[in-house]
């Protein structure tokens, strides 16, 4: 078995329990890399310092979470926008989010990071669209926040551009102009983007949907963000509203309307990626284009069903994504896992949707959709970022395949987590944060922002 239970060793060498490494094969890393793995019965050849005996735990690589809106944390559950399908509950929530202040930023971005961390989530991308006039600095501030937590993280430069007055969905009080998007996004990009491998902190362009942003604007972040090599991301085929609003608007579809625009890439991914015809499928694979199929928000706000192995099939790479926190209402990575199983059997047989396949699109599968060789995989000179889970609990109880018993069971939080060679969850708590606390802040907040 690929991800058996295993046991950790980080070099320089002191002390080494030989009769361990007959039983189990190691892993070692040093500083943030893995730079040996020794099956069982062999001897390590690598001299280390401190073993961790993982041998209680099935050791999984980091998940890679593909979509997020971290913001969203402090409107879960909002009475405003309950049992709504996506127009009528993004206009419900638009003027509650147009009130995030710097506080409501920072405090968000730490909760839905630490949520994703806990459940074994080691890189997160978010998608931060709204820029209200008393936080133009909103990715700064997120940047900050993030740094406690110590995850590998891609936050996107998201932008509204087309309000009601022009004919799109959001009011004209939340979007920015043209220039103030385009040239924030450039000093983004300069501030924080690292293409180094091993990178922790990446920056992505992100224009937020067809009905919230101009053609010119997504044509211009594309060209901006080709000029800096760094990938970009928009909502498509989450819906038939969209679908229409486009035909509308602009007398196509979302993928002819995405060729129109230039961002039929192979740089380009896209959240949700559901309601496509076969041409359509055909054309993003052709193209390469990445797809995060985010099944929770998808059920929740009765989108469809992403037809992840047609849109593999064709040539598209699927990553998974938990979307923000109040279209699903939870940022557990793991769980996401599961939902994606259950959802894509609705669709796809048991044979094809297996455990293993569902892993790979949250490991693997999101490292190509961020365009990363260097992090999704346990192996020799990969990034050293590790989700350890214990399978004691009692919904555990008298399984046999240990990794797909993490999905079939419903695992939801991991044991250790190790990022870029760093422990960041031990013994299920956080290392750097004191969770209760923030828990306490969050929710003060929340209740300001919904008016509770
Ligand atoms: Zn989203």
């Amino acid at each position: 078995m690929k991800y058996a239970r295993n046991s950790l060793a980080k070099k320089p060498a002191r002390n080494m329990d030989r009769q361990r490494s007959r039983r189990r094969r190691w892993h070692f890393v040093s500083n943030d890399k893995i730079v040996e793995l020794v099956p069982t019965g062999n001897t390590p050849t690598t001299p280390y310092d401190t073993v961790f005996d993982g041998s209680q735990h099935v050791i999984l690589p980091g998940l890679i979470n593909c979509h997020h809106h971290l913001y969203q944390t402090l409107t879960r559950a909002c009475p405003v926008a309950l049992n709504k399908p996506l127009f009528p509950w993004l206009k419900s929530l638009y003027t509650v989010w147009a009130n995030l202040d710097e506080e409501a930023i920072y405090i968000s971005t730490q909760l839905g990071l630490a949520e994703l961390l806990l459940s074994g989530c080691t890189t997160a991308a978010d998608h931060h669209y709204l820029f209200p006039q008393s936080v133009p600095n909103a990715i700064d501030i997120q940047m900050q926040a993030a740094k406690a937590l110590g995850m590998r993280t891609l936050f996107t430069r998201g932008s509204m551009s087309l309000s009601v007055k022009d004919g799109g969905l959001p009011p004209d009080h939340v979007v920015q102009d043209h220039d103030t998007i385009l040239s924030d996004s450039e000093r983004v990009i300069q501030t924080y983007h690292d293409a180094k491998p091993g990178a922790m902190s990446q920056i992505a362009l992100a224009p937020c949907s067809p009905f919230s942003v101009t053609p010119a604007l997504m044509k211009d972040s594309a060209t901006l963000a080709r000029q800096y090599g760094v990938r970009l991301h928009t909502h498509l085929g989450e819906t038939n509203d969209e679908n229409d609003f486009c035909l509308e608007k602009f007398g196509k579809r979302p993928v002819a309307y995405l060729e129109e625009v230039d961002w039929l890439s192979d740089d380009v991914w896209l959240a949700h990626g559901i309601h496509f015809s076969e041409a359509e499928i055909a054309t993003l694979g052709k193209a390469n284009v990445s797809i995060s199929h985010c099944p929770s928000s998808n059920m929740l706000l009765a989108s469809g069903i992403c037809p992840t192995i047609t849109l593999e099939n064709a040539g598209a790479i699927i990553g998974l994504g938990v979307d923000g926190s109040a279209s699903n209402d939870g940022s557990n990575m793991m769980q996401e896992l599961r939902q994606a199983l259950l959802i894509q059997r609705l669709r796809y047989p048991a044979n094809v949707i297996t455990h293993d396949k569902v892993l790979s699109w949250a490991t693997n599968g999101g490292a190509a959709l961020m365009g990363r060789t260097d992090i999704g995989e346990i192996a020799t000179c990969k990034q050293a970022d590790l989700a350890l889970f214990k399978l004691d609990e009692l919904r555990f109880s008298g399984h046999g395949d240990a990794v797909a018993a993490l999905l079939l069971c419903g695992a939801h939080q991991a044991d250790y987590v190790m990022v870029n060679g760093q422990w960041r969850v031990e013994n299920s708590s956080l290392a750097d944060i004191d969770l209760a606390s923030l828990i306490h802040q969050h929710q003060a907040k929340a209740k300001v922002l919904q008016n509770l």
